[in-house]
């Protein structure tokens, strides 16, 4: 899949208008990391459709404040994330808010790929494959977090159906090129992106793509 096609300016991509503070493209299998001072909106653009992008949160200037699943869920009263939703902490305290999606659902059940556990799920053989657990780790370091750091993600992008009977699918996305989500700061907080290399399950089309960060300051008032 080619990586050259041509895209708007950062400004006309954001999905929150503002000053640009930074824009990156975020390559295939590759990390991304950044603090998101409070007040600033990180928009993530799934370029080429499909491709999940497994995000961690941590305080920005305290790395033991992480993101929970379980306070994001329960505070909220539903599974999925989307326009609204409010990334909370251990302690339950707001971090980040969706305030846009052009998706309509994401998942933060599904956990995180990793070389261990695709030897569990696809065989031994793929043991040498990159996986989302190595991209944090990568990415992590840069701000001193290691192994004990990592907690349940979140996988925007990624599609992973609840059945009746409460079992999980991971299945075909429902995202398509170019399909944005936006999370606006509460506090200065620390994002920490692994761009999934999986190439065993339909998260990632069996193909996986560059994806694109956009952080902008809306103008105050
Ligand atoms: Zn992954």
């Amino acid at each position: 899949m080619t990586t050259t096609m041509s895209q708007p300016d950062a400004a006309d991509q954001a999905l929150v208008p503002g000053a640009v503070i930074d824009d990156a493209e975020v390559g295939e299998r590759a990390p991304w990391s950044g603090v998101i001072a409070a007040g600033d909106v990180l928009t993530i653009v799934d370029l080429y459709g499909n491709q999940a992008v497994d995000t961690l949160f941590y305080g920005g200037h305290d790395h033991t404040i992480r993101y929970s699943a379980q306070a994001t869920i329960a505070a909220q009263g539903n599974i999925f994330l989307t326009t609204g939703t409010v990334i909370r902490d251990q302690e339950s305290a707001p971090m980040m808010t969706i305030v846009g999606d052009e998706v309509g659902n994401h998942d933060t059940l599904g956990g995180a790929c990793s070389q261990e556990s695709n030897t569990l799920r696809y065989g031994h053989h793929t043991k040498h494959q990159h996986a989302c657990v190595e991209n944090f780790l990568i990415g992590g370091a840069r701000h001193g977090l290691g192994k004990r750091d990592l907690v349940g993600n979140v996988n925007f992008f990624m599609n992973v159906p609840v059945d009746p009977d409460g079992s999980l699918g991971i299945v075909d996305g429902l995202s398509a090129p170019g399909k944005r989500v936006a999370l606006r700061a509460d506090v200065d907080t620390l994002v920490l992106i692994s761009n999934c290399p999986q190439i065993n399950n339909p998260c990632n089309g069996f193909d996986p793509t560059a994806v694109r960060v956009i952080v902008t300051r809306p103008a105050a008032g």
